[in-house]
């Protein structure tokens, strides 16, 4: 699968390491490239990406890996250790790991000379399907998430499922609950695959990949669809909250999404049948466990009074599989 998004590519296919030379020489001319992952990536496929990108010289910077690499302090760290490592200004930057990589070194790259050229090389299920589509790029502050980041396109980005191999069991469900939106969102085939299915093929990593490509090629800036994308975020990020982010995002979006689901039917929005349906996939995949949390517990962290929840946040609900609805307001 080749997919343009703005002006750039988004190449899913098995192996597409072993062109890797080639896919990069496409889009860049010099001979070094500066690397940016975290320690468990580079001890796994430093040798590796050596090997298949055999004809230019890399240069790696390793963060520490977790959310909390997401910070000023490790930002600052990586663009030090770039600088003194020679990079400059038209030298390109991989950014190589899961989401925490794609959007600290995204940003690295935004802002970096005001912007250097870099392609998003993404190793989990989660990047992979959703942080590296979408040119958000981003770090935390301790008053929370994604506070100060960039929209910056990537050269390329490239999705080889080969990475898939050595991902937990946790790490690939985490992934799996943002396939799982993917399909309530935008596509039937990929919903039902989900009820019976706890792996994916490549067919169902397209799909989910082309779920979001299509909303971001509508709404690049987040005016209108792109909002889709946040089905089940708005309690999800809530619930990451109030858990101080000891909670995986699979985890507390698989929570968010029943919460919406069930906020929907109560609205007259969604068909009464979803609420059980998704609640049993998310069981079998372990991504929620009953008793469900009580969403009681996490209204004060949506950042609205309960009037403004009533009237003025725009909430993502459910209609139909593959038919979400922004409307203004939720009742609680
Ligand atoms: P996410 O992609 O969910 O945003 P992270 O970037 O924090 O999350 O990655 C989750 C964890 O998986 C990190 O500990 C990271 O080092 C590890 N990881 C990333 N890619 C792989 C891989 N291909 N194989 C094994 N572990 C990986
Ligand atoms: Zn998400």
């Amino acid at each position: 699968m080749r997919q343009t998004l703005s002006n750039y590519e988004i190449i899913v296919k098995k192996n597409l390491m072993n062109d890797l030379n080639t896919e990069v020489s496409s889009v860049y001319t010099n001979k070094e490239i500066f690397v940016v992952t975290d320690h468990n990536v580079f001890k796994l496929y430093e040798s590796f990406l050596v090997e298949k990108l055999s004809d230019f010289k890399l240069n790696f910077v390793s963060v520490e890996p977790g959310e909390k690499s997401k910070s000023l302090s490790t930002y600052k760290d990586v663009v030090t250790k770039l600088i003194n490592q020679g990079m400059r200004k038209n030298h390109l930057l991989i950014a190589f790991g899961g989401g925490v990589v794609g959007d600290l070194a995204g940003f690295v790259a935004a802002t970096l000379f005001r912007g250097v050229p870099f392609i998003q090389i993404p190793t989990t299920l989660l990047a992979m399907v959703d942080s590296s589509i979408g040119g958000k790029t981003g770090i935390d502050l301790n008053e929370g998430k994604n506070l100060i980041g960039a929209f910056k396109n990537p050269l390329k980005v490239l999705v080889d499922p080969v990475f898939l191999e050595t991902l937990s069991k946790i790490e690939y469900k985490n992934g799996l609950a943002e396939v799982l939106k993917a399909g309530l969102i935008g596509d039937p085939k990929l919903y039902e695959y989900l009820k019976t299915n706890d792996k994916l093929t490549l067919n169902e990593l397209k799909r989910a990949i082309q779920v979001k490509v299509n909303i971001v090629k509508k709404d690049p800036f987040e005016q209108n669809e792109r909002m889709f994308l946040n089905f089940g975020h708005t309690f999800g990020h809530a619930i990451e909250r109030h858990y101080d982010y000891a909670i995986k995002h699979g985890v507390a979006i698989s929570y968010g999404m029943l919460i919406s689901l069930e906020l929907g039917i109560k609205a007259k929005i969604t068909p009464s049948y979803l609420f059980d349906e998704v609640k049993t996939i998310l069981l079998r995949l372990e991504l929620v466990k009953e008793p469900l949390l009580d969403k009681k517990l996490f209204v004060e962290y949506i950042g609205f009074d309960k009037k403004n929840l009533a009237d003025g946040l725009r909430f993502v609900y459910i209609k139909g599989i593959g038919e979400p609805l922004i409307q203004k307001g939720v009742q609680i």
